[in-house]
């Protein structure tokens, strides 16, 4: 192999003709000047169908390509337009380029698969390219990598869940495949037209093949499900579940910690104060204001006792599971809402309320538990993606890290 096909070699375009190569005093960059072989010329840049030639275009443009050696390389060539029936008067198809790039295939491959791999500061110091761009090219080679081979294909058990980056402003509904711990779907926002538009994506047919949907309760998320896959079984996450009794445990505190603070005992506050010094003491020491203290603090205690034992209790349903832990899950439900608690038997209405979910999830053993790693990545990535500015930047990124599509390395 020698002279131009070396050349078409090393950068990347085996497939055009090599009429210069040239080192730019300028810019110091390598240019490789090519055209097209006549099978690749007047293709539609999108479909790629032979089409009537329409004009020159802007004339000759360059295309980044992967640096050879330390030297800056690019592939020029002209980009006359052609007429499609279906794409209009359009860009003709390049060999080396996905349309509308300004970069190779091979060098948007690298940087992708970078992106999957490296910090961001080592991708912009080794492409020598904008945070911004970086964000461009994952875009173009995720959306490739997906129409290349579907991720909403085959979906049996899936997890909705929701995120929330930028400080809570801004927030992405996820989707992972609870068999491979892939996240298959991402979406700007979180409400019930999100979740539609997911099943929009999937498709009746697809949505009709699910069998199991693991969820939190959050009715924006079960009601469009209810509505598109009701031959799906619904679990509840019990990671969700618990966390409705730890949330009624905190604010029970809260308020009796207060109470006692703004009801002017003074003796009770006290008692919540010298609670420690008390107890190392005997009972059978205490003189009667110290006994009277003891109790006092015994029933300021007892609502709050009773909130702990009922988080744990919940927390065990999940952990026995099965059909041992439906039965515990019953017997909760109805200790709950006897509960002398009023926010205890709020708690106990909503798991009543939600108990089909949460049977299902006991006998199934659907946890969101791959949900929430993903969703943890996911957070880590929002923070990554930041300078993309544009959620859809964000969901390719996350895609790339977590979906499964990254491309192999150019030449590899
Ligand atoms: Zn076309």
């Amino acid at each position: 192999m020698r002279g131009a096909r070396v050349w078409a070699r090393l950068l990347g375009v085996e497939r055009a003709i090599v009429d210069d190569v040239e080192l730019e005093d300028e810019t110091g960059s390598l240019v490789v000047r090519v055209h097209l072989q006549r099978r690749d010329r007047a293709r539609c840049g999108r479909c790629r169908r032979v089409c009537p030639g329409y004009d020159g275009g802007e004339g000759r443009r360059r295309w980044r390509t992967l640096d050879l050696g330390t030297t800056r390389a690019w592939i020029e060539a002209a980009a006359p337009r052609v007429r499609c029936p279906e794409h209009g008067i359009i860009v003709a198809a390049v060999p080396w380029a996905r349309h509308g790039a300004g970069h190779s295939r091979a060098f948007d491959d690298q940087v992708a698969w970078l992106a999957a791999h490296c910090s961001k500061t080592a991708i912009v110091a080794l492409g020598r390219i904008a945070w911004r761009t970086v964000g461009a090219i994952v875009g173009r080679v995720v959306s490739d990598a997906r129409a290349a081979r579907d991720p909403l294909a085959g979906l049996r058990r899936i997890g909705l869940d929701d995120i929330s980056y930028r400080r809570g402003q801004r927030y992405l509904t996820i989707v992972v495949d609870h068999d491979t711990g892939r996240l298959v779907w991402a979406g700007d926002g979180r409400a019930e037209a999100t979740v539609e538009a997911f099943f929009d994506a999937l498709g009746p047919e697809r949505t009709a093949a699910l069998a199991e949907i693991s969820t939190d309760a959050a009715v924006w998320l079960v009601n469009p499900i209810r509505r598109r896959a009701p031959d799906a079984i619904l679990a509840t996450d019990p990671f969700h579940v618990v966390h409705w009794a730890t949330e009624a445990l905190d604010e029970l505190r809260r308020e009796i910690w207060n109470r006692a603070r703004q009801s002017g005992d003074r003796s009770l506050t006290r008692a919540a104060k010298g609670v420690r010094w008390l107890l190392y003491r005997h009972a059978t020491e205490f003189n009667p204001a110290q006994r009277d203290r003891f109790e006092r603090l015994i029933a300021l205690n007892a609502p709050i006792a009773e909130g702990f034992l009922l988080k744990e209790q919940l927390r065990e349903v999940f952990a026995i599971g099965g059909p041992a832990g439906v039965a515990l899950l019953d017997e909760w439900i109805g200790w709950a809402k006897a509960s002398s608690s009023a926010r205890f038997r709020v708690v106990g209405r909503r798991v009543e309320k939600h108990r089909a979910g949460i049977v299902a999830s006991l006998l199934h053993g659907l946890s969101n538990g791959r949900v929430e790693a993903v969703n943890t990545h996911v957070r880590l990535i929002a923070r990554i993606a930041y300078g993309f500015h544009s959620a859809d930047a964000l969901i390719a990124l996350a895609m790339l890290r977590l979906g499964g599509v990254c491309p192999p390395l150019p030449g590899r």
